[in-house]
């Protein structure tokens, strides 16, 4: 994944807790209850050295966090980047959590990080990396404590690297259910590719139907048309929707008439960006949030709609594929102007959703269809929007608070189920 990230005055960290804080207070949690899930339960900091290619040894830093094991093992990505921070990660693990229990899924929240350069390092380097980070985080994963996945630059290289070094450290047995986002060959998904833009496209449908927008000539601007971006737009295309724009870091391309998405991924195959796009003009990544359609669909970077633009934006509709793309601020003045935003921890919530389907297919060595994950993806996808919608108008509280409430009301309750052990 590229360049994915941009600083603004309040933390992802310090957003995870305001949005926390507001549903626990409308969920009227307990004080205990509050004190234990606002907090994640395990957070464990390495140094270790990695040998270079030339010769040299380094020593990086790396994390992994976990929220709360009370609905079962604790789940999330690890990514590398030159800025991770231990702050962040927890952030990422929170979201996890309420990501998971919202979908339902028997998991707890967990992130983890190394803060390296990927772009500067060689294969081999990574290898090294990736195999020592696995040894020193081995104590806290495994396939009923935390299961990891890919993150912001690593992928099924990195997971298949890891389920090999904890399988030599336990007497060579092969454990697929330690990981999730694995090549096919050793245990992955179908459908876990396209599981995030798949997913972000049902929640959408469920959207435009709850607004009485068919979604037969709905109009849709993508910022981002990478993994999730891109498979997000194909599945409108096809559906019978618009995509009126769309974009990348280069820049954007716009046509009020409808693009053609798989034309613009052969087009970006060809050229390294949808930038150019024949018959399309060019509309910049600022002008793309503001252009008048059904759906605004930001797939790229966190804090992209801020208090600057909110006020000028003129979809009906929001759906968060990426995650955190939305300020406090912006939240505010979206409400306000009542424009529903499907929010990240539902919208984007489909990777997750196949990953669990990857760990079941693992602990069962028994292995499901395309066609039988995307209808099993439906389902839950479908399943958690109808909670959220019906919450929020239950509660008169607007989307986001919808999941949050219903996300951290699961956690609470499980919690309270098992019992504190004090
Ligand atoms: P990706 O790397 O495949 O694609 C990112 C896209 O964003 C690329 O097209 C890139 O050119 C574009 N981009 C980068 N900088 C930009 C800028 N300044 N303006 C406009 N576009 C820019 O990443 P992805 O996997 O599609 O992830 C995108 C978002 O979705 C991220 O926020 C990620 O956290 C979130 N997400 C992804 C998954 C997943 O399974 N892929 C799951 C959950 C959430």
């Amino acid at each position: 994944m590229p360049e994915l990230r941009r600083r603004t005055e309040i933390s992802m960290l310090e957003t995870a807790r305001h949005f926390f804080d507001r549903a626990a207070e409308k969920l009227g949690l307990e004080e205990a209850m509050v004190a234990l899930l606002r907090y994640p339960k395990r957070k464990l900091i390495v140094t270790f050295p990695v040998r270079m290619d030339d010769g040299r040894v380094l020593h990086f830093e790396g994390y992994r966090v976990q929220h709360h094991p009370v609905l079962g093992p604790t789940k999330g990505g690890i990514r590398y980047h030159p800025e991770v921070t231990l702050d962040e990660v927890q952030a990422l693990a929170v979201l996890m959590a309420w990501k998971c229990s919202l979908m339902g899924l028997p998991f707890g929240g967990a992130k983890g990080g190394v803060r390296c350069n990927p772009k500067e390092m060689s294969e081999g380097e990574l290898e090294r990396l990736t195999r020592r980070y696995a040894a020193e985080i081995a104590p806290l994963i495994g396939q009923d404590v935390d299961i990891p996945a890919p993150d912001v630059y690593t992928g099924e290289r990195e997971m298949a690297w890891i389920v090999d070094t904890i399988s030599m450290h336990n007497n060579a047995q092969f454990m697929p259910g330690l990981v999730t986002g694995k090549p096919k060959v050793l245990g992955g998904s179908e459908g876990r590719d396209t599981a995030t833009g798949r997913g972000g496209f049902f929640v959408a449908l469920q959207l435009l139907e709850h607004l009485d927008v068919p979604v037969e000539g709905a109009t849709a601007a993508v910022q981002g048309f990478g993994n999730a971006g891109s498979v997000f737009a194909v599945n409108f295309h096809r559906a019978g929707g618009k995509v009126i724009a769309v974009s990348d870091s280069k820049g954007g391309i716009y046509n009020p008439q409808g693009l053609d998405p798989e034309a613009v991924l052969q087009h970006k195959r060809e050229t390294g960006s949808v930038v150019g796009f024949p018959g399309a003009d060019s509309v910049s990544n600022e002008e793309l949030l503001e252009l008048e359609c059904d759906l605004l669909v930001p797939a790229a970077l966190e804090n992209v709609l801020h208090e600057g633009n909110a006020p000028n934006v003129k979809a009906k509709a929001i759906v968060e594929l990426a995650n955190g793309p939305t300020t406090l601020k912006a939240d505010a003045i979206f409400h306000e102007r009542g424009i529903p935003v499907a929010p990240d921890i539902l919208a984007n919530a489909g990777g997750v959703t196949v990953s669990y389907f990857e760990w079941v297919q693992d602990r069962a060595f028994y292995f499901w269809s395309a066609e039988e994950v995307d209808r099993k993806l439906k389902q839950f996808m479908d399943r958690a929007f109808r909670k959220v919608w019906h919450r929020s108008r239950e509660e008169k509280v607007d989307l986001r608070m919808a999941s949050y409430m219903v996300a951290i009301e699961r956690v609470a309750e499980a919690a309270r189920a098992r019992g504190l052990y004090a």
